[in-house]
């Protein structure tokens, strides 16, 4: 039987909670304040809370939260921040926003993530924080990127775009370093109907500075203490994101069994390389990644077959023409590399079904069958 099996489909996610969405867009639009306000302070205690991280302060994305945690740690121009080369574009483009210059430290091949090894030997008299990602869901080795900061006096901004409500060793990722940045763009495991973002702190003092850096730097209306930011998050956004948490928990472990499923499928599939997840670790799955020596002719053939898979990420931030002025060359980071040239993301939404996920598996089975 011939199938379509998309990479994503939130029409299932929305089906299931339309009722109470509408429900609240409805009050919202009744009420029309729509920045800040009461739904907004409620998500920011459910995800700090959720994040076991004392504070939460919304934001307008993702990469706001980066820049925003970042500046918060005093990052600026002619400062130096370590981080992964081979992460979504907005991990470094937030760096450089503030001047300050990103220093790539190569990756892990099991897991993707910045291999802590790796990042000492970058350590200069400018080097000021350690930015890790959690890419795909799972957390980056924290235990030691935390000796490596505590031993240079660094600070740790985590990207947690990808990993909200992952686990390192029972800890919740964005409770772990200086400050968590999180977002909450559509295809992440909790997406909002648009852009949004959140930051997590440990000090009340973090929290009220974001507060103020996000409404123009002012403390008291007209009042600017700073040059800030407009970057806040909307109440009608919140609102959707609030229902959403109640089902998080549940997703994620529909996530975590399809893992398990394409596992047991695809065991021996050609050169197939299955996600790799820690033992210290609790993986979200926002990507089931695999990697194949043949990723390319794979994909070609998924694609005529109609089933979604996406390359998280071709191209190797050290190697984007936009970092040409960095003066990295092709060679420097070869696990990033070859990563790039491997990965290939399959459909893991929570809302897929195993018969979905049994016919993904076994056209994948049949491209290495044809390629013999
Ligand atoms: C999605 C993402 C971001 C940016 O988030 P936006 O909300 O899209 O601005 C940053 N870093 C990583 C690793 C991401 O996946």
């Amino acid at each position: 039987m011939e199938m379509k099996v998309p990479l994503l489909d939130l029409k299932r996610q929305y089906k299931y909670i339309k009722t109470e969405v509408q429900a609240k867009l409805n009050e919202i639009c009744e009420a029309q304040t729509f920045i800040l306000g009461a739904h907004v302070e409620k998500l920011e205690s459910e995800i700090s809370k959720y994040c076991e991280t004392p504070y939460a302060v919304g934001v307008a994305s993702g990469t706001d939260a980066l820049i925003l945690a970042l500046d918060l740690a005093g990052i600026g121009q002619g400062d130096e921040v370590i981080t992964t080369p081979f992460t979504f574009f907005a991990t470094v483009s937030a760096i450089t926003r503030l001047g300050a210059k990103p220093v790539f430290a190569d990756i892990k091949p099991d897991t993707f993530n910045i291999d802590a090894d790796r990042i000492e030997e970058k350590i200069t008299k400018k080097t000021k924080a350690i930015l890790p990602v959690h890419l795909f869901g799972q957390a980056a080795d924290m235990d030691f990127i935390t000796e490596i900061a505590e031993k240079n006096s660094l600070k740790i901004i985590e990207d947690c775009a990808q990993a909200i409500g992952s686990k390192y060793k029972g800890r919740k990722v964005g409770s772990i370093g200086s400050a968590g940045a999180f977002s909450f763009f559509p295809s992440k495991n909790l997406g909002a109907f648009g852009d949004g973002g959140i930051i997590t702190v440990r000090e009340e003092g973090d929290a009220k500075k974001l507060k103020s850096m996000r409404m123009h730097g002012e403390s008291v209306k007209y009042y600017h203490d700073f040059i800030g930011y407009n970057s806040r998050l909307d109440a009608l956004q919140a609102a959707v994101l609030s229902i959403k948490m109640k089902y998080l928990g549940n997703w994620h472990e529909q996530r975590r069994e399809h893992a398990r499923t394409y596992a047991k499928f695809l065991d021996g599939a050609g050169d197939i390389v299955i996600p790799y997840e820690s033992s210290v670790n609790y993986h979200i799955y926002n990507q089931y990644t695999i990697r194949s020596g043949r990723r390319d002719a794979l994909k070609a053939f998924l694609d005529d077959n109609k089933i979604g898979c996406a390359i998280y990420y071709p191209v190797p931030l050290h190697l984007q023409k936009c970092f040409a002025y960095l003066g990295y060359k092709k060679g420097d980071f070869p696990e990033a590399e070859k990563a790039a040239a491997e990965v290939l993301s399959l459909p893991v939404f929570p809302e897929l079904t195993e018969d979905e996920i049994g016919y993904v598996a076994g056209k994948i089975i049949e491209f290495f069958k044809g390629a013999k």
